[in-house]
C-alpha cells in the first residue's frame, strides 16, 4: 500500500471483509503520479450471489427497524466522518486527483446529506383517505426492496454516500458498485455507517468488472430498483437490463451544462463565480457549465479575461496546498479532451487558453492545462458531446430567443446557468431552459436538501433532499372495511 494512503482494499460482503485470496485484482493508481497505490480484489459470481443473499436478508431486518435506529446510524455515521475527514479526504484526492479541500468540501456533502436523511427519516408519512365510519383507507410508503446502485469516480465519497445514504434511510438494503478506480473513499464511507450501528447485512460493497457486476445483480429476483450515476450510454443500457425485470431506476447521467451570460450581467462577479466552478474537479463534474453563451457587447471581454484567469491556475498534484487544479482522474480522460481540442481547433475554433497536456508537477500524472476555446462552431463534436474536462467552449449570441434555442439544443438537460441583472428575464429564463437544475446569478445549484438530477437523456430521479428519499419508496393502499 502506497505511504499516506491509509485504507484497506477489499470487498464487504454480509460483514465479512474480503481480500484478494485467489481473486483477480485490479491496481488502483494515483492520477498525479501515475505510481501504484494498491491492488482491489473483484468479485466473483459467488462472492455477487452471496451478496445479494445478504441483501435479501438484510431487507427484511432494516425495513422493520425503527425510524429512530435509521437516524441514529446516519447522524452517527455525519460524526464520523467529520472526525475522519482529514483521513478520508487525503484517500479521495491520492486515488481521484482533486485538491484537497475540494476533498474535504465533498467529506463533508456526504455528512451533511446524512445528517439530512437521519432528519427526512421520521417524516415518510403516509395519509388517511375520508372514508365511512367504521372503515379504514390508508395510503403507505414502503421502502422499494434491496437496491443495486453504481458509482462513478469523480465524487468518489460523494456519489456512494448518496447511494447508501438514501438506501440506508428509506429501508432499503443495497450491494454498491463503487469505482474500481477509486474504491477506498467508498470503503471509508461504508465504515462510517457500520461504525455507527448498521447492521452488517444490510449494506454490502463489491468492486469488479462493471458490466459482469451490473448484468449479475440486475438479472437477480433479488434486487428491486437500480441506482447509476455515470454516462448516458451506459445508463441507457442498464435501464434497458433494469426495464426486462420491471426494475425501478434512478439515472443520473451526465450533462453538457449551458452558460447564459447577459449584456448586463455583474461580469468581475459572474467570472469570479464561474471559473473556480468550471475547473472544480478538472471540469469532471456532471453539472460542470461548459457552453458559455455570451451576450454580443461583453463577448470580447468575457473571453479575454475568463482565458487570463484560468491561465493563471496552478495544475498540480492535489496534496499539494498550492494546487488550484489536479491533474484528471485517469488516463483516458486527457486523451479524450485532446482529442476534442483538435477537431474542434480544425473546424474553426480558437483557442485562448490552455489547449494541451501537461501543466502539472509530475511527468507520470494524467494533467491536461484549464483550456478555452472561443468562437467554437456548432459542428465541433465537442459542442455536441459531453467533455468531461477542464475545457470551457464560448460563442457570442445577440437575442433572448436565440440563447435560449441555443442552451436547449443538445439531448441533455441536468445543469444551467444564467447571469443578468434583469429580474424579468431571470424569470423567463427559469421557465424557458430544459434542465433539472438551474442556477441564475450563482453557481450553487445542489444541497442535502435540494433534489439533484436531470431531464431528457442526463437522466430521471432525484438524489438528494425528500426527493432523494422518495426515490427509494413505494406507495401501497390498504383499504380496510
Ligand atoms: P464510462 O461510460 O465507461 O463509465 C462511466 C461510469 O460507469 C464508470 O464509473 C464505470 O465504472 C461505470 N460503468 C461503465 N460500464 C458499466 C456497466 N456496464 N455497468 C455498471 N457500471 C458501468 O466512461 P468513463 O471513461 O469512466 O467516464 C467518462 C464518461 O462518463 C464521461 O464522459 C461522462 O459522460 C461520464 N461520467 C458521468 C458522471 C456523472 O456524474 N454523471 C460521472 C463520471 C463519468
Amino acid at each position: 500500500m502506497a505511504e499516506g494512503y491509509d485504507t484497506e482494499l477489499k470487498l464487504f460482503i454480509d460483514g465479512e471483509w474480503i481480500g484478494a485470496e485467489g481473486r483477480d485484482t485490479h491496481i488502483v493508481v494515483n492520477p498525479a503520479t501515475g505510481e501504484a497505490l494498491g491492488a482491489l480484489p473483484l468479485a466473483n459470481a459467488d462472492d455477487l450471489d452471496r451478496a445479494l443473499d445478504a441483501a435479501a436478508r438484510g431487507f427484511r431486518i432494516w425495513r422493520a427497524a425503527p425510524a429512530d435506529q435509521k437516524a441514529a446510524v446516519l447522524s452517527g455515521a455525519a460524526r464520523l466522518l467529520r472526525e475522519r475527514i482529514d483521513r478520508v479526504a487525503r484517500i479521495a484526492t491520492m486515488e481521484e486527483g482533486k485538491p484537497l479541500p475540494e476533498a474535504r468540501g465533498e467529506v463533508m456533502m456526504a455528512a451533511n446529506l446524512f445528517d439530512f436523511y437521519a432528519g427526512e427519516v421520521k417524516r415518510i408519512y403516509g395519509r388517511v383517505l375520508v372514508r365511512p365510519a367504521g372503515t379504514l383507507s390508508r395510503v403507505m410508503k414502503e421502502p422499494v426492496g434491496p437496491i443495486a446502485a453504481f458509482c462513478p469516480w469523480n465524487f468518489p465519497i460523494g456519489n456512494p454516500a448518496r447511494k447508501l445514504g438514501a438506501a440506508v434511510g428509506a429501508g432499503c438494503s443495497i450491494v454498491v458498485k463503487p469505482p474500481e478506480e477509486a474504491p477506498g473513499s467508498a470503503i471509508e464511507v461504508l465504515k462510517a455507517l457500520l461504525d455507527a450501528g448498521l447492521p452488517k447485512e444490510v449494506a454490502s460493497m463489491v468492486f469488479g468488472v462493471p458490466d459482469t457486476v451490473s448484468r449479475h445483480l440486475i438479472a437477480s429476483p433479488v434486487t428491486r430498483k437500480v441506482s447509476f450515476t455515470g454516462s448516458v450510454p451506459v445508463g441507457k443500457h442498464l435501464a434497458k437490463l433494469a426495464a426486462e425485470q420491471m426494475m425501478r431506476t434512478t439515472m443520473e447521467l451526465g450533462g453538457h451544462g449551458p452558460v447564459l451570460v447577459f449584456d448586463d450581467a455583474d461580469l468581475d462577479r459572474t467570472l469570479d463565480l464561474l471559473v473556480p466552478h468550471k475547473f472544480r474537479n478538472s471540469g469532471q463534474v456532471c453539472v460542470s457549465p461548459t457552453r458559455f453563451y455570451v451576450q454580443e457587447g461583453i463577448y470580447d471581454r468575457f473571453v479575454r479575461e475568463f482565458a487570463e484567469r484560468a491561465g493563471k491556475l496552478k495544475v498540480g498534484d492535489g496534496l499539494d496546498a498550492a494546487s488550484n487544479m489536479g491533474p484528471m482522474a485517469n488516463p483516458r480522460r486527457p486523451d479524450a479532451i485532446e482529442a476534442f481540442v483538435e477537431d474542434a481547433v480544425k473546424v474553426g475554433a480558437r483557442v485562448a487558453a490552455g489547449g494541451t497536456r501537461g501543466g502539472g508537477t509530475s511527468d507520470g500524472g494524467f494533467f491536461f492545462r484549464p483550456t478555452v476555446l472561443a468562437d467554437v462552431p456548432l459542428e465541433a463534436r465537442i459542442m455536441n458531446e459531453e467533455p468531461f474536462g477542464p475545457i470551457a467552449l464560448m460563442r457570442p449570441f445577440k437575442t433572448f430567443d436565440e440563447a435560449i434555442e441555443q442552451a436547449n439544443r443538445l439531448p441533455y438537460g441536468l445543469a444551467a446557468y444564467c447571469f443578468t441583472e434583469n429580474g424579468r428575464r431571470a424569470l423567463l429564463l427559469g421557465d424557458a431552459i430544459e434542465s433539472g437544475m438551474i442556477g441564475i446569478n450563482t453557481v450553487g445549484i445542489g444541497g442535502a436538501d435540494s433534489p439533484f438530477g436531470g431531464v431528457k437523456d442526463s437522466g430521471h430521479g432525484s438524489e438528494d433532499g425528500p426527493e432523494g428519499l422518495e426515490a427509494c419508496l413505494v406507495t401501497k393502499a390498504i383499504h380496510q372495511a
